[in-house]
């Protein structure tokens, strides 16, 4: 790149929301014979995947309590669905399990499902939902499980092998992906629109727009764009809860146990769905020592190299430091012994699990928005903002109505996702689920 190299499009950061909207762009600009992918230049301070899309667990779901979640993830479903080959998409379905206090959330997300065309089945009570898990996992033993909704659609992909391929997607389209060029500031014109991004390697003038996507560096560009940290929030009530923090951290905790994978299948042999259970059964270690009587909650899915999920996230408390990531991420010490006693708890096949817990750095840091739900819209005049509050390893197809909001089009699917909701109240409902993603 010279001193001052110029695109019509700027998308900052090379992760699933970044990588996608370039494609799906390269795609909306040719068919309207606007342009073409030759007119985007998506700028990354690493390589694609170097963020929160390259250690997704991967999971593909649609239990989501929110109507505009929920249609918008089977927008993305439809994606994921279009070339599972070059996304490494596995469509293995997914279970959610509850206990009471989540019974009604899983009989809506269900009913909406249903009428929205998403296929799925919602199996009630105690004896019915052991009866559907021993009918999968013949050694299945969970407690204090009364409710059961099972997606056939979903599943989970690899995370880095499914950036490869949107990346060459991207590439094959004429997209330029430039590595290691950090985005470091934007220099604005008098309406507030973005004329040139300032990178470490020279200064980029904007013809068009700019898309950024910067995952959990979300608050970073928030403030390099000169937005407010805290913001207020209309309540559906009508009270407004002034300055709160536009921003906050989570850390994803996940491990992994190093076993034959095909350990993990149905009963048939078959692929096993991604699992999530939650339950307030006393959870006790193979060793019979209690490690809560509280709600607690698991997932889980068939791995590469063994079986591979996760648990409640924890608040990061103060500064997160970002860089590098994810290095400075702190799983909780007392994560594999939770994790592992909650696997044995599912399935008799893991008990002794603990002793194949592979010891590596696993899980990462998230960006959360003021309602742990996304912000997707225009910033400025021609900023888009792609801030998915770690949703969105599953929301790849955000990137093809983001590409149609840049060519003009509205998108019914994004509009419940804008900004302004925090001031007008039009705020998600939220469900008793004790994950912040949910
Ligand atoms: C441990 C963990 C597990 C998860 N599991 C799941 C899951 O199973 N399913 C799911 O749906 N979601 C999951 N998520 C959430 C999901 O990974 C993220 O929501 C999603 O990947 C965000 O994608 P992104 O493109 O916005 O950001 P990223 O993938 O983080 O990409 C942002 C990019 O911006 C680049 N960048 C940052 N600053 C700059 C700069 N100044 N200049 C240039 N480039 C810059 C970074 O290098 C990075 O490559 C998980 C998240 C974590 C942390």
């Amino acid at each position: 790149m010279g001193q001052l190299a110029a695109a019509p499009y700027v998308v900052v950061g090379a992760g699933m929301h970044g990588l996608s909207t370039a494609y799906h762009l390269a795609l909306e600009l040719s068919r309207r014979e606007l342009g073409s992918g030759a007119d985007i230049l998506v700028l990354d301070k690493a390589t694609p995947g170097a963020g929160a899309t390259g250690i997704a667990c991967g999971v593909v779901r649609n239990n989501y309590f929110q109507p505009a979640m929920s249609e918008l993830m089977q927008a993305c479903v439809e994606v994921w669905e279009s070339d599972p080959q070059a996304f490494a998409y596995n469509p293995v379905g997914y279970i959610a399990l509850g206990a009471a206090v989540q019974e009604a959330d899983l009989a809506a997300t269900y009913e909406r499902q249903e009428r929205i065309g998403y296929r799925s089945e919602l199996i009630e009570g105690e004896a019915e939902v052991d009866a559907h898990m021993k009918s999968l996992f013949p050694d299945w033993r969970a407690q204090g499980v009364t409710i059961c909704l099972h997606e056939h659609q979903g599943g989970f992909a690899f995370n880095t092998d499914s950036v490869l391929g949107l990346r060459d997607k991207c590439l094959a389209e004429g997209v330029k992906v430039l590595s290691y060029t950090e985005v470091t500031g934007f220099r604005f014109r008098d309406d507030d629109s973005v004329s040139v991004v300032e990178t470490s390697k020279g200064e980029i003038e904007v013809g068009e727009q700019v898309v950024v996507a910067p995952g959990p560096w979300a608050r970073q560009f928030w403030s390099l764009l000169g937005l407010p940290a805290a913001i207020d929030i209309r309540t559906p009530g009508g009270d407004v809860v002034r300055d709160q923090p536009m921003w906050t951290y989570w850390n994803l905790q996940e491990g992994e146990i190093s076993v034959d994978p095909l350990m993990f299948a149905t009963a048939d042999g078959g692929a096993p769905p991604v699992i999530h259970l939650d339950t307030d059964a006393p959870l006790y270690t193979d060793e019979g020592d209690l490690v809560t009587d509280e709600l607690w909650g698991i997932y889980f899915k068939r791995d590469r190299h063994g079986v591979q999920g996760g648990a409640s996230p924890l608040v990061v408390d103060g500064d997160v430091q970002l860089d590098p990531y994810p290095a400075t991420t702190d799983v909780d010490e007392s994560f594999p012994d939770m994790w592992c006693a909650a696997l044995s708890h599912s399935m008799g096949r893991f008990e002794g699990c603990r002793a194949q817990y592979k010891h590596a750095r696993s899980g990462g840091v998230g960006a959360f928005t003021a309602d742990n739900f996304p912000v997707f819209d225009y910033v400025k005049p021609n900023v888009y903002a792609i801030l998915d509050s770690n949703h969105g390893y599953k929301m790849i197809g955000v990137g093809k109505e983001v590409a149609s909001a840049l060519v003009g089009e509205h998108s019914r699917l994004l509009y419940p996702f804008r900004f302004e909701r925090f001031a007008t109240g039009d705020l998600h409902p939220v469900s008793s689920s004790p994950y912040p993603w949910s």
